[in-house]
Formats: C-alpha cells, structure tokens, sequence
C-alpha cells in the first residue's frame, strides 16, 4: 500500500495544487501516493450547514465546533485507521525533517485543516490530534501548511525523486545546512568557481563541502549543532 494521505478541508479546491504538479504531481499520478479531499461543511449538522461558532468566554473570530468536526474525522478516519491523525497548528510541534521521514515510513496521515481562529479544544483531544506546526507565523487557514508537510513527505516515498542520493545531503539530513553550490558557466560577473570544486580530486571536493556547511551552519544556524550530531553517510 503506498502512502495515503486524507485532507479535511474547508476548501477542498485548493487540493492537489502545487501538489498535482512536478515530481509530487507525477508520484500521484503514477499511483506513488494517493490524495483525497473531505468537505468539512458535508458533516454540518443544521441546514445552514455551519461549522463554526463564536468563541465561549467571547472575544474575536469563530471558532470551528467538534462536533461538526468529529463527524468528518470518524468519517475520514474510523477506528483501526493505522495513519496519524494531525492537525495544521500555529501551537503545534515544528515540523523537521526527522517527523517528515517518519511520515514518509508510514501508511499515510489524515490532516486537518483549521481554519478561522482554530477548533474546539475537545475534538484535539478526544479524536487525539498530533498538532503540527510550519512556523512561527500565522497563516490565514491550515491548508497551505498541509501542502507543505506533504511535499516534504512526498518527495521522500520511494519512486518519486529520480535520484535517491540526492535526498541524503540535503539541509538538515546530517544535522548541517548544506554547503553552497555552483555551475557554469566557470566565470560569472568576474567571480569564478571555486577552484577546489573543479580539482577533480574527490576527497578534496567532500571536505571543503563539509567545512562550508559547518561554517554556514554555525553562522545561520547555531541551534542545529547543538543537536547530537548525525553519521555523514548512510
Ligand atoms: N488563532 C490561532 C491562529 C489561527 S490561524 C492562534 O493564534 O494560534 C487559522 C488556521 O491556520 C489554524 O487553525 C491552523 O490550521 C492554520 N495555521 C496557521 N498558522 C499555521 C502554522 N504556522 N502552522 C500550521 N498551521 C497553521
């Protein structure tokens, strides 16, 4: 069974999107993963079809109901589903790329998409959702942040990126940033490339890559190698 993926979603349209095009695109085509779409609004429980509701204890926005809620994820996700349910979320864990390769390992994952000021408190807990966050900034709904945690997990499954090793020295796969890159032409507005890279000797080439993603990282990122370090190769 290859990775499943189930979307509830306020505005289903917005799905596959980016993620119908490219490597992502051709993976679902090729039956590498599958997408569906659940209108949360077809759980609604009145005939004006709500799914929202203000605030108890007042203040600002509307707040999306559980109930409505808890019919849609039942449907999307009844019991014994083996995926991880989540929740897109400002208040979730950030996502890395540690819990992307998880996923990617995995059946699949139902996601929900918030939507307004966020949902009931009691649907996170009683449907036990792993909220996830993208990052320190708010988005004006869950959905682009569901696009992104799938691309990055899709992008892994096996069949979907051309060359496999190529995943392997990416930012953030060995604890590092990774080291700056060049192509041609070998002169650009008077800079050349560094002459290291074009020496031909391969070990040299492998240890100014790691000195630049060490310094780079340390400049950028000093919070990444603080983390226990991770084997170079595989
Ligand atoms: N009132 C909330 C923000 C709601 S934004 C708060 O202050 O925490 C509306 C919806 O967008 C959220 O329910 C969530 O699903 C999604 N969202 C916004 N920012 C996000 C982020 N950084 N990561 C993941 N989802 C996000």
């Amino acid at each position: 069974m290859s990775f499943s993926a189930t979307v509830l979603t306020l505005y289903p349209e917005m799905f596959p999107g980016p993620l119908g095009l490219s490597l992502a695109g051709r993976g679902l085509g090729e039956g590498a993963w599958s997408l569906e779409t659940v209108q949360i609004r077809d759980f609604a429980l009145d005939r004006h079809r709500s799914v929202d509701d203000t605030p108890a204890g007042g203040g600002a926005g509307m707040v999306m109901r559980a109930d409505v809620l808890a019919r849609a994820v039942d449907h999307a996700s009844p019991q014994g589903d083996p995926r991880p349910r989540l929740l897109m979320s400002p208040r979730g864990k950030p996502l890395t790329q540690a819990r992307v390769r998880a996923l990617a390992a995995g059946p699949g994952a139902v996601i929900l998409c918030g939507r307004f000021e966020g949902v009931d408190q009691r649907l996170i807990d009683l449907r036990g959702l792993e909220e996830v966050s993208v990052g320190d900034f708010i988005l004006s709904g869950g959905e682009p942040a569901a696009i992104v945690l799938l691309d990055a997990v899709v992008r892994l499954l096996p069949g979907v990126m051309g060359n496999a090793q190529s995943g392997d020295e990416e930012s953030f796969e060995n604890g590092l940033l990774e080291h700056p890159h060049y192509t041609r032409p070998q002169e650009f507005e008077g800079r050349p490339i560094p002459e290291v890279l074009t020496s031909g000797n391969h070990a040299k080439i492998a240890a100014w890559r790691r000195a630049q993603a060490e310094k780079l990282t340390k400049e950028r990122r000093p919070d990444l190698m603080a983390k226990p370090p991770h084997p170079v190769q595989k």
